[in-house]
């Protein structure tokens, strides 16, 4: 084996698999999209003892029962922390200071909570007050999603070949995360350690921003009265087909995420509107060059997207989801059938 070979990634993934699980108990405290995903390839790859889930709803959780993605449900984050080795926290932003609150009295020295929150500073300030002594605080974010949401709608192979962000402050125990490293790494993922603002940063301009976009430009199309809704759908392919599939994101989620990354969000958003109108000023005074220039330039960054693996080059005839599904056989061999039809109705994409 060349040494190249022994360094990749993908083979730091298959040295780790199958081996011996991680923790015993692992609480899911949320079992939607991620914690869904995050429960079958728990299971898939023998990560965890015993897995149990918490939801909010009795629908939710018979459903996580029927499914079999967990072993117990609960409706109260308190019973569902007791005795766990890693607590999950997979719901949507704003109840991580409620939920912190509710389980910290049964969290057990030892124990590490994590989380998949798509913004980190503002979850690590609600969720620190409530971290026990001797408990591990280390925080996370897939960048990997769908716009689906429900226990339904999550697939195993979500976070293979995606970035798993983890934002530990100083200090935190290294074992700690060296096993929240683990796990997602043996969950198909890789992992890199960020400080959390700059997350929030990053994340504000590569994720946050485009959906504001996607939601906005769907929302502006629906409202205009000289363009009849027939014709919007009917001419869809002409680009805004692609802004309506991140437009029908989870609307609690990103009203979590706004609210929840405001600065670094209007930061962003007021770079975008100075390019914006300069874009329409060189449209104004026909300034091509200028356009040109600047397509140029974005068209090199969808090379470089496709090159680190994050997308997929198309080919002739074949959709998003299809490609998703080529991507993820040509990694895995050929996907279980639920998974496949997950993928089908889906399009992955960082979030
Ligand atoms: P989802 O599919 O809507 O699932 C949310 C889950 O949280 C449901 O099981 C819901 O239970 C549960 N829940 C809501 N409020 C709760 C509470 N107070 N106590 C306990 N459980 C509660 O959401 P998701 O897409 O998986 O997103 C979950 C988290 O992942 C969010 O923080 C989001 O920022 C992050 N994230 C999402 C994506 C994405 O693309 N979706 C990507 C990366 C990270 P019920 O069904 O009973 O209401």
């Amino acid at each position: 084996m060349s040494s190249h070979c022994k360094n990749s990634w993908g083979e730091a993934v298959a040295r780790t698999r199958k081996t011996k699980p991680i923790f015993d108990t692992v609480a899911l405290i949320g079992v939607g999209l991620i914690g869904s995903s995050l429960a079958r390839v728990m299971r898939r790859e023998g990560l965890a003892g015993r897995i149990v889930g918490c939801a909010r709803t009795r629908r939710t959780r018979t459903k996580c029962r029927e499914l079999g993605l967990v072993d117990a449900t609960f409706a109260s984050p308190r019973q569902a922390a007791k005795g766990a080795d890693l607590i999950i926290i997979c719901s949507p932003v704003s109840t991580y200071g409620a939920i912190g609150e509710a389980m910290a009295p049964s969290l057990k020295p030892g124990a590490i909570v994590t989380d998949v929150g798509s913004v980190k500073r503002a979850v690590i300030d609600a969720l620190a007050p409530h971290i026990t002594d001797g408990v591990h605080l280390v925080p996370g974010h897939p960048v990997a999603g769908t716009e689906h949401s429900g226990p339904e709608a999550g697939f195993a192979e979500l976070f293979e070949g995606r970035w798993t962000i983890l934002t530990p402050a100083e200090g935190t125990n290294p074992a700690a995360v060296r096993s929240i490293t683990e796990l997602w790494q043996r969950a198909g993922s890789r992992v890199e350690i960020m400080d959390a603002d700059h997350h929030d940063l990053v994340l504000a301009v590569t994720s946050h921003l485009p959906h504001l976009i996607a939601y906005n430009i769907v929302g502006t199309a629906a409202d205009l009265e000289s363009v009849t809704e027939s014709e919007v759908f009917k001419y869809s392919a002409g680009g805004f087909r692609d802004f309506t599939r991140i437009a029908a994101s989870d609307p609690v989620m990103w009203r979590d995420v706004f609210l929840h990354n405001r600065d670094a969000v209007l930061e962003m958003l007021g770079r975008f509107n100075e390019d914006l109108s300069a874009l329409q000023r060189a449209i104004r005074w026909g300034q091509g060059d200028a356009l040109e220039d600047l397509f140029a330039r974005t068209r090199a960054i969808r090379r470089g997207v496709i090159e680190a693996g994050q997308a997929e080059e198309p080919v002739a005839g074949e959709s998003g989801p299809k490609a998703a599904s080529r991507r993820s056989k040509k990694g895995r061999g050929a996907a279980p059938a639920k998974a496949a039809k997950a993928r089908r109705s889906a399009s992955r994409s960082g979030r």
